[in-house]
């Protein structure tokens, strides 16, 4: 089968000829359509020094993808051939205390399609059949192939209550974008996104944000006072991975606010402690979605009027993949999709 591998420990992704995965007797086998380009993909393919230390080479990646089941394990339960799905890219162990406690999202031995096994830019993909998706028929295959992002965007929006509260996101990537569109679907007042990308900014002003602010050129406390907030935020998410940009968070938020933090920083990110302290935060980290209320989640959400479709901005075939990653990486797109069929 044709499927994009890092084959060499340097920049870039190669297409090979690997062979075609055999399933086991709990897994389907699922024929790609369509694989959307994530953040963590762009890592591996610049190379950087996660990927040194995690990536297998050669190894087939991605991980946010749709497909139709062409093959079902003897045990398989659930699932048939023809099926139409996406799936949890976290592989869980099933026998640690929060994976026998029902709480899978935090289990410690969690292994990554795309990351520590093969995964999904190929023509097939082998899954376990516990981590697959059912996609309702009114969702178009375009949106299934960004509900493993759009899931990190849900699961952290509805960490807390967002009804009439006060949402600051930092980081306007395709995730807080999302993230911001789901903040004002399930009824939050003001949401204002931040970011330093004008491309992505209006991105998200068309997704629905409040307000839209570029911190490069723009006070965060004008804003506030523009919008008549004399108290503070009620909810961070904090989805840009850049240290000013949660420091300018925690000095943003009212007493008692709330926040969740998907973004990625270096590890030694200093905070001053004492906004956290004196102003009595909750902060709350997020690693992937709930498995599987999120996935549940994410369906209702679209089927009950949220739309997410301007977030892809590109589509190409895969064997235009070179240009998919280029604009990946530009800084000029949302989400990035490379067709297979
Ligand atoms: P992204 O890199 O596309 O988005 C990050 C955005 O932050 C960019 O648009 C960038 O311009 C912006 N930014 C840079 N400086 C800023 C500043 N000072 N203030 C505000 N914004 C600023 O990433 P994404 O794919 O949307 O993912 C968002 C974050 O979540 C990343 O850090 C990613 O690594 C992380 N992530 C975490 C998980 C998890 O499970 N915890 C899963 C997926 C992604
Ligand atoms: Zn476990």
């Amino acid at each position: 089968m044709k499927a994009l591998s890092k084959l060499h420990p340097e920049k870039g992704i190669w297409m090979v000829d690997a062979p075609t995965p055999e399933i086991g007797h709990n897994d389907i086998l699922i024929k790609i359509r369509k694989t959307a380009i994530c953040g963590t993909d762009m890592h591996i393919y610049h190379w950087d020094e996660w990927s040194q230390k995690t990536i297998p080479v050669p190894m087939v990646v991605g991980h946010e993808y749709v497909g139709e089941v062409v093959q079902v394990g003897a045990e398989v339960k659930g699932f048939a051939i023809g099926d139409r799905v996406s799936g949890e890219g976290h592989l869980v162990c099933g026998h640690c205390r929060n994976c026998r406690g029902g709480r899978t999202h935090l289990c410690r031995n969690t292994v990554g399609i795309g990351v520590n096994r093969p995964g999904s830019f190929a023509e097939y993909l082998v899954l376990p059949a516990f981590n697959a998706f059912k996609i309702p028929d009114d969702i178009s295959d375009e949106l299934a192939a960004v509900f493993d992002p759009f899931g990190n965007a849900v699961h952290t929006a509805l960490s807390f209550d967002l009804v009439g509260e006060d949402v600051l996101i930092t980081g306007a990537g395709p995730i807080g974008i999302m993230a911001a569109a789901v903040a004002k679907h399930v009824g939050a007042r003001h949401v204002v996104i931040t970011d330093v990308n004008e491309y992505r900014l209006d991105l998200a002003r068309k997704m629905g944000a409040t307000r839209a602010v570029n911190v490069a050129n723009e006070n965060l406390s004008d804003v506030m006072n523009e919008l008549g907030m004399t108290e503070g935020f009620d909810v961070g998410l904090e989805m840009s991975g850049v240290p000013s940009a949660f420091n300018g968070m925690l000095e943003a938020m009212n007493h008692g606010g709330k926040i969740a933090l998907l973004g990625i920083p270096p590890g030694d990110m200093g905070i001053d402690w004492n906004q956290v302290i004196f102003k009595g935060l909750i902060i709350k980290g997020i690693y992937g979605r709930e498995m599987f209320e999120t996935w549940y989640k994410m369906a209702s959400l679209l089927q009950s009027g949220l739309d997410i479709s301007p977030i892809i901005t590109h589509q190409f075939s895969i064997d235009e993949f070179q240009q998919g990653f280029d604009v990946m990486g530009s800084g000029q797109s949302g989400k990035v999709i490379l067709n297979w069929d």
